[in-house]
């Protein structure tokens, strides 16, 4: 079919255009001088501009339509890049120009009252940001005329075929079975060693070996690389230049090792896609909760394994001899599982994380659903604080102030966070069926778990949605229960027996 031919050519011709705008977007984010930056938004602006064109123009909306309504007769992978196509079309055809840019105007904008509100710690000064932005995502979602609840169209933007029924079921399974659980491990206070956490170690030797850990979860070097920025994050633009970053914290050195392993996990995602997405809509990883689940995977179940440290801990001792010279391994295995209630949510441990997640989910949900007013919301954070981790936040800046996400209009996008640890348990309780995985860890070879994720996950790139692939790899459908088991059995055995 003809039209089939000029959508494969518009997406192509998209995707050059995209492959620009990213890789200077890396080399803004990682390398390039303060100085260049106006001059960098001048010209990017004009690349976007005729890529907006290039999307919006009448004969793409002609191909794209053409083709959404020929579905039916389609082949099945051509029909799911097509449903994808007409998706994002509508969102940007469907919003007026001029509240479009008003939008983007309040946007940035919101990022500098949210900013200097958490500098004073003031919510007060972020308030009138805050409604403008939850407005106008309620605006826009009436445009895309879904027949969806206005909730649900966010949810769904991030995570394909979750709606509030799913996440507050999921939620409740975890306020009935983990808050308990979380309170009985808080009040164990074990006499254990690690003020050796915070001791100073230089960048060099973290550097060092975050390098060392590439080779250690088996990232391919010749198709990608690590660098250092102040938020870590991984990049790619297709399976042949995947790379992230790290940050390195002379008196917090955990910072750099489980952000490299981290993002190691979103990067050998990206990495093991099969490149005969390239070319199509199918490419890259399938929704930010199966993302998640690869990266907290590697990070948290194998990354904070006392058989990784095992094998690594010796590297890490020649490289801060000093620091961990009456540091046991078990010691140090203890302390990357240590336990706390704490504010902030980028630095809470596996445990309570999910903690901080229901208290963003609920109000996200509630003032979506003009359930609660935008002023009652340091109250009502400070309250679900005491309710689920038994502490109550000194000032907004600790409390509903603290992350970046709703003043850059990402509404939706937290239980995606804590739903990748939830799939993560659920696959890892298939592939332990399959693989004897702590002698795998043991024996330094986790390439053969990158294999397993390679032929079960990652090779189908977004080819397959969410709910088919846990279907698929794991014989069900998604069942919060195995991350409840994962996180009662491992902080059992480290608390409570
Ligand atoms: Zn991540």
């Amino acid at each position: 079919m003809e039209t089939i031919n000029k959508f494969r050519a518009l997406v192509k011709k998209i995707k050059a255009y995209v492959y620009v705008l990213q890789l200077c977007g890396w080399d803004s984010n990682t390398e390039a001088p303060r100085g260049s930056f106006p001059r960098r938004a001048e010209m990017l602006g004009e690349i976007s501009k005729v890529l907006f064109q290039l999307q919006t123009e009448q004969s793409t909306q002609d191909v794209v339509n053409e083709l959404y309504s020929k579905r039916e007769e389609l082949d099945p992978l051509l029909r799911r890049e097509v449903e994808k196509a007409k998706k994002d079309l509508d969102k940007v055809i469907k919003i007026p120009e001029d509240e479009f840019v008003e939008y983007q105007k309040i946007i940035q904008l919101a990022q500098i009252s949210w900013q200097d509100a958490k500098e004073k710690s003031d919510f007060e000064i972020f308030k009138p940001s805050l409604q403008q932005i939850f407005d106008y995502n309620k605006k826009f979602v009436g445009y895309f005329n879904t027949g969806m609840k206005p909730y649900d169209v966010m949810l769904d933007d991030y995570e394909e075929g979750m709606t509030m029924v799913e996440f507050d079921a999921f939620f409740n399974v975890l306020r009935n079975e983990l808050v308990p659980f979380v309170k009985e491990v808080l009040k164990v206070k074990p006499e254990r060693k690690d003020d050796f956490i915070l001791a100073f170690y230089d960048k060099e030797n973290q550097e060092k070996f975050c390098d060392y850990l590439i080779d250690v979860l088996a990232f391919d070097r010749d198709r990608g690389l690590m660098k250092k920025s102040v938020h870590p994050f991984t990049w790619n633009t297709s399976p042949e230049d995947v790379r992230f970053t790290t940050r390195y914290l002379e008196n917090f050195v955990f910072s750099s090792i489980f952000a490299a392993i981290h993002e190691l996990g979103h990067a050998t995602y990206e990495q093991q896609i099969d490149p005969k997405w390239n070319d199509t809509l199918l490419n890259g990883g399938t929704s930010m909760g199966i993302h998640e689940s690869q990266s907290r995977f590697y990070e948290n179940t194998i990354g904070r394994s006392l058989e990784f440290w095992q094998v690594h801990y010796p590297k890490f001792q020649e490289l801060f001899p000093e620091q961990t010279k009456d540091v046991s391994v078990e010691d140090f295995y203890k302390a990357v599982n240590k336990v706390e209630a704490s504010f902030i949510r980028v630095e809470a441990d596996e445990l309570t994380y999910p903690m901080h997640i229901m208290v963003r989910y609920e109000i996200e949900k509630m003032l979506f659903n003009e359930e609660v007013k935008v002023e009652e919301l340091p109250t009502l954070w400070n309250k679900m604080m005491v309710e689920y981790l038994g502490i109550e936040p000194k000032n907004d800046a600790e409390g509903v102030l603290q992350d970046v996400h709703w003043s850059s209009g990402l509404i939706g996008y937290f239980p995606t966070y804590v739903l990748g640890s939830a799939y993560a348990a659920q696959f890892y309780h298939t592939m332990k069926k399959e693989l004897n995985i702590d002698e795998i860890i043991s024996n330094n070879e986790i390439k053969k778990i990158n294999l397993w994720l390679k032929e079960k996950i990652h090779q189908y790139g977004s080819s397959k949605s969410p709910r088919e692939l846990l279907l698929e790899v794991t014989g069900e459908d998604f069942n919060p229960m195995y991350y409840v088991d994962y996180l009662k059995e491992k902080y059992t055995k480290l608390y409570l027996e």
